[in-house]
């Protein structure tokens, strides 16, 4: 019998705790405690049970894989796979490690999409899929530098999530860490049909962003945070957040340097679908203009262009070099199979006029 008398410190900022706010009993089992209360702490804003053996802890998820979801075939999260995808593309981020990869799913993923980076997938328990040209797995935590270190649904299950991520921050200095969990305001909207079905003994840590904030220390500043409901078993409810953190406390000066290299990163990747080709612009508005900025996609390729597309076409022939054809959304099909480069906002009218009118043409948004 384990005396629960005494409230634990808090794991992430070490205040005394607050509590209980309940006990919690468990069918006997090996490596995990049967008997836990749930406390709050109100200073990080987290809200934890006890007690909690490390040494257990690592046992257990050395026996078990608590993700059996195994491969890409199989991984349901694809909010998630675009999500870092879209973080891997933008920052340009070359060496990732998934920490605590689970089965694999989600790092194969990202490998398919991004042959020019290289991945690892670590976890405690072997049962990987199989490695590929840019992917590795191992039970062996690497060293040397990453530039994002992806920590999905790992700190809910930590016992010392502290001394976990100042091991990763040592062993790997990661550039970028992505961090994700359930989130503890989402589960009174997402009832569960089982009792208590969000506090269990493995969702050890339920955290606030303050206290996912501090769990990391002050070497990282929050580059972007959400939340959503990530699909699962029992269907897409499970509430969780998101969090990207980048080294550094990033002032407004240096999150507009990370907004401009990531847009000129982008740009880059357009200009060269299309600088060597000749299309049409769609749309003769600010957009358009702003792509021919110094560092924009469309900067130095006004040869390239063989007309625009405007509905105030009319308006705007005087403003057209004589060799740009002009032409009105209705008139379309009079250029279809031609490439068309569209700077307006995407949205669905858009896009069923360019199916009706010319489905022949390669549309690439700007
Ligand atoms: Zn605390």
């Amino acid at each position: 019998m384990i005396d629960l008398s005494e409230g634990p410190d808090c794991p992430i900022c070490q205040t005394p705790g607050q509590g209980p706010l309940m006990s919690l009993a468990f069918r006997r089992k090996v490596h995990l405690p049967d008997q836990t209360r749930l406390y709050a702490c109100r200073d990080c804003d987290l809200a934890f049970s006890w007690p909690r053996d490390p040494d257990s802890y690592k046992r257990h998820y050395g026996q078990v894989a608590n993700d059996f979801t195994t491969g890409v075939e199989t991984f349901r999260n694809l909010e998630q796979l675009e999500r870092l995808s879209r973080v891997i593309a933008r920052r340009g981020l070359r060496r990732i490690l998934d920490f605590g990869c689970g089965g694999g799913g989600l790092v194969s993923g990202l490998a398919g999409r991004h042959p020019d980076a290289d991945f690892v997938g670590y976890d405690v328990n072997g049962g990987f899929p199989p490695a590929s040209a840019n992917l590795a797995f191992t039970q062996t935590l690497p060293e040397g530098a990453f530039d994002l270190v992806i920590l999905s649904h790992v700190l809910e299950h930590a016992p010392d999530p502290v001394g976990m991520v100042r091991h990763i921050e040592s062993r790997l200095q990661p550039r970028h860490l992505y961090v994700e969990t359930p989130d503890p305001q989402g589960y009174a909207s997402r009832d569960q049909p089982q009792h208590l079905y969000y506090v269990d003994r493995l969702h050890i840590n339920h955290f606030g962003l303050n206290s996912l904030t501090r769990t990391l220390g002050g070497g990282y500043g929050l580059v972007e945070y959400g939340r959503y409901d990530m699909p699962y078993e029992v269907g897409p409810v499970y509430p969780a957040q998101y969090a990207l953190f980048t080294v550094a406390q990033r002032d407004v000066e240096g999150s507009l340097m990370d907004y401009l290299a990531d847009q000129a990163r982008r740009a880059a990747t357009l200009r060269t679908r299309i600088e060597d080709q000749r299309f049409y612009i769609y749309g003769f508005g600010d957009n358009f203009f702003r792509n021919r900025s110094p560092s924009g996609p469309l900067a130095g390729l006004d040869a390239n262009i063989l007309g625009v597309i405007d509905r105030n076409i009319e308006a705007l022939r005087t403003e057209l070099p004589e060799s740009w054809a002009a032409v009105h959304p209705n008139d379309l099909g009079s250029i279809n199979g031609k490439l068309i480069v569209c700077t307006v906002t995407q949205s669905g009218g858009l896009a069923a006029l360019f199916a009706a009118l010319c489905p022949d043409s390669e549309v690439i948004h700007l």
